[in-house]
């Protein structure tokens, strides 16, 4: 597959215009002030002639914690296709893109300046033939452990496992392997240096992804209180991703003829998951917030999934915490717009704290000190 061009199509000038934002900079400030980009940095001290690009509430980068860059329906796609989800995503304030996996090669978008920041987890780990097709690295448990060995070499610091699917055998959701296997394979994985999450729906996997010390849960519908109390201890985090377990019902109805059982347990985790995702949130559990793009969504639609979850019951200024600071931090990157900090920024016309729903419409994006939108 050819790589578009690694030169960014936007840089114009060698040097990046000096640009002002003007409005409250979140999260801390209830006032305005003025905030200065120079060399695609913070600064606060004024810098006569800086061009005023913006004014609203200022958020650091929005960060989508879940999505697939380079996948679709059918697997993967080629690189074209590739920047146009990745340009979906920026416009839409996604600066930084945590991949859940991709059966695409997307290293080449980290030579992109115009590119959101991305940190991958490489092909989803799943086993044999228990998983949607085309998408993942498809193994049986002899060869689990040096897969994810694989997977952590080539990825960014996160390795993503299918935790459960359908087995046909049993008729029903089911750990994709035994839990020994999952140990190794999360311990080789923390050995090389990465953190593990898993694709997550029922309950019978999670005891096991915890005794071996996972480091984050993506869906979590089967989550019980003992589960998120342990979560907590542990700071194991949950990517709920209320956009794609709205589809349960959808699931359950087209197993329900040959798999009954299935599709009752998937309607029985939906019927579940508000109160599910309450007490998580209730016990302190570190929620993030995916969209699944390129999975269950299209992407550029991370303000979907905040409404989501803010529509479940979840206080909105936790869940613009969750897409923003708070995700950047939990990813190893500046959380905020300190001074020095890297100009990746969203401008919005009203508080989100109060209004998220403002997330739609970002008024400007501004990514490594450049205007993109
Ligand atoms: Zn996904």
């Amino acid at each position: 597959m050819a790589a578009p061009s690694a030169r960014p199509r936007s840089a114009g000038s060698a040097r990046p215009p000096v640009l002002r934002v003007r409005g409250p900079v979140l999260p801390g400030d209830d006032v305005s002030r003025d905030l200065y980009v120079v060399d695609g940095h913070v600064t606060y001290e004024p810098q006569p002639g800086a061009e005023t690009v913006a004014t609203g509430w200022v958020l650091p980068g929005l960060v989508d914690a879940h999505n697939h860059l380079g996948m679709e329906d059918h697997g993967a796609v080629d690189a074209d296709e590739v920047e146009r989800q990745a340009l979906q995503d920026r416009d839409a304030g996604a600066l930084l893109l945590r991949d859940c996996g991709s059966p695409a090669d997307t290293r080449w978008v980290h030579e992109r300046e115009d590119l959101p920041r991305l940190l991958r987890a490489g092909r989803h780990v799943a086993r044999t033939r228990r998983y949607i097709r085309h998408y993942a690295d498809e193994v049986e448990p002899v060869d689990l452990v040096p897969t994810v060995v694989e997977q952590a070499r080539s990825g960014d610091g996160w390795v993503k496992l299918v935790g459960d699917w359908i087995s046909r055998e049993q008729g029903d959701l089911a750990p994709s392997f035994p839990a020994s296997d999952f140990a190794a394979a999360i311990a080789a994985a923390h050995a090389e240096g990465a953190r593990v999450t898993a694709h997550c729906f029922g309950r019978d996997v999670l005891d096991g992804l915890l005794d071996a010390g996972i480091d984050c849960i993506e869906h979590g519908t089967g989550l019980s209180t003992a589960h998120l109390e342990r979560m907590v201890a542990a700071g194991t985090a949950l990517v709920p991703t209320v956009m794609q377990t709205d589809k349960f019902p959808e699931f359950a109805d087209a197993g329900r003829e040959r798999f009954p059982a299935y599709a009752a347990t998937m309607e029985d985790l939906h019927a579940r998951r508000r109160e599910t995702l309450l007490s998580a949130h209730e016990a302190g559990v570190a929620l993030f917030v995916g969209s699944d793009g390129g999975g269950a969504q299209r992407h550029g639609h991370l303000a979907g999934e905040v409404m989501a979850m803010v529509e479940m019951g979840l206080p909105a200024a936790d869940v613009v915490a969750a897409a923003s600071w708070s995700a950047r931090a939990w990813l190893g990157h500046p959380s905020g717009l300190e001074e020095g900090a890297p100009a990746d920024l969203v401008v919005v016309e009203r508080d989100p704290r109060r209004d998220p729903s403002v997330l739609w419409e970002p008024s400007r994006v501004v990514l490594r000190g450049r205007v993109v939108a």
